[in-house]
């Protein structure tokens, strides 16, 4: 089992401009907030591969890849969902003074791995999470389930509101 990393520091490799290393550790993957629910990965880490190359000038080129499966309720139907994500990110850390271009996950020689992690996930999201592709929702007249009811559901007419309002008049 590899370590699990929040942080890793990337001076400890001492690689020299060109040179790059491929790892494998483990990262924790933080609750995430979409659509005004939380979705919690299971399990709470995932197995990455991280590999780090030395560019030239003290830069580093990133790529952080991992499997994720999320654990929430489907946008259509409410029932439990379980999305699972391909994560496949890149960053550049290149100080310089003319074309300077750094990852906000660096700092100094040390990559904050948890919150590189928990963004790349965020961005592999799909538009909506659902508990299969073809979800067919929820009944907008009746709330029924329509994947559990089938494809015969159906209602006589949508009511209109304006025979409900009719209907409450009281006449003498
Ligand atoms: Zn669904
Ligand atoms: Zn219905």
């Amino acid at each position: 089992m590899p370590a699990r990393t929040d942080s890793f520091d990337l001076g400890r490799l001492r690689l020299t401009t060109g040179e790059g290393r491929r790892l494998a550790l483990e990262v924790a993957l933080d609750p995430l907030q979409f659509g005004g629910t939380t979705y919690v990965t299971t399990p709470p880490a995932a197995d990455a591969t991280l590999d780090i190359s030395r560019t030239t000038h003290n830069g580093y080129a990133l790529r952080l890849r991992f499997d994720a499966t999320l654990g929430g309720p489907c946008m259509r139907c409410l029932e439990p969902a379980q999305p699972a994500l391909s994560v496949d990110a890149r960053e550049v850390d290149q100080p310089g003074d003319v074309e300077e271009l750094r990852s906000p996950y660096v700092t100094g020689d040390v990559l904050d791995l948890r919150a590189w992690a928990r963004d790349a996930l965020a961005l592999a999201l799909p538009a909506q999470l659902l508990c299969r592709e073809d979800c067919m929702g929820l009944c907008p007249v009746c709330g029924t389930d329509l994947n559990a009811a089938g494809p015969e559901h159906a209602h006589e007419r949508a009511p209109d509101p304006r025979w409900a309002k009719l209907s409450e008049l009281k006449l003498d």
